[in-house]
């Protein structure tokens, strides 16, 4: 991995965490990277939004970064229960999640509407982490390499440089389920995006590819080592410290 390529570690909570146990995680993960006095990789975690700030207060001078899962890419309005990447920004964020599977598959997100939320996470002043990966039904039909293309060309917005953005590759179908691609697929998904990003942004060779599903400290290792991988978006790993923190060790 090109060392100019800082890796992020980054832990999706999604909807898990109350405050007194979101904040216990968060202060030792806190603990643990001010411990590990890292320079050279990054780690964030994203809680549920209404414990953003509240994390965001406890873990401030330690290193650690605050994110959010998801925002609008509208600033304000009619938008009952939803949040803005404004007031992710206000309550301490410094990234946000865009496009996770999840959302594609809950909330019927598509390319254009995620490409608005990155758009959304500029305008605030927020770096968006862009998911993107294939069903297991594209996968098993050849089309993972179209699939991503589509979803990358689709989904980040003009104007991309490698400071204003970060991607997740994220097969679907090693979301949350123990089952990983293996290192060569990974390699292979991760070298393919950066070719189309190559046509598409001027400093493709720096932008932070991370993988995602299924890592865990047992496996960081070996996934993290994968040709163009620069870190991780974990998620039910993010949820225990010392697993998020071994993930880190690893990258
Ligand atoms: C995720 O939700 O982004 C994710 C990668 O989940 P898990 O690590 O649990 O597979």
């Amino acid at each position: 991995m090109a060392r100019s390529r800082r890796p992020l570690i980054a832990g999706n909570w999604k909807m898990n965490g109350l405050t007194a146990d979101a904040l216990a995680l968060a202060g030792a993960v806190a603990e643990g990277v001010k411990q590990a006095g890292w320079t050279d990789r990054e780690l964030l975690v994203c809680p549920p939004s209404t414990l953003v700030m509240a994390i965001a207060k406890a873990v401030k001078g330690s290193g650690l970064l605050v994110g959010g899962q998801n925002c609008h890419a509208a600033a304000s309005g009619a938008h009952t229960g939803d949040i803005a990447a404004e007031m992710l920004r206000d309550a301490g964020a410094s990234h946000v999640i865009v496009g996770h599977s999840e959302r594609r598959t809950d909330c019927g997100e598509t390319d254009a509407v995620v490409r608005a939320k990155a758009e959304a996470a500029w305008r605030a002043g927020l770096l968006p982490v862009v998911c993107i990966g294939e069903s297991l039904a594209e996968r098993e039909a050849g089309r993972t390499l179209s699939v991503l293309e589509t979803q990358l060309k689709g989904s980040i917005p003009a104007g991309s440089t490698a400071s204003r953005l970060v991607v997740a590759y994220e097969p679907v179908w090693a979301i949350g389920t123990g089952k990983t691609p293996t290192t060569a697929e990974v390699a292979a998904a991760h070298a393919h995006i950066r070719r189309v990003l190559g046509g598409l942004i001027a400093d493709a060779n720096a932008v932070r590819l991370l993988y995602g599903g299924s890592v865990k400290g047992g496996n960081a290792a070996e996934l993290l080592a994968a040709g163009d991988v620069d870190g991780a978006l974990v998620g039910g790993a993010s949820l225990k410290a010392d697993e998020f923190l071994a993930i880190a060790k690893a990258a």
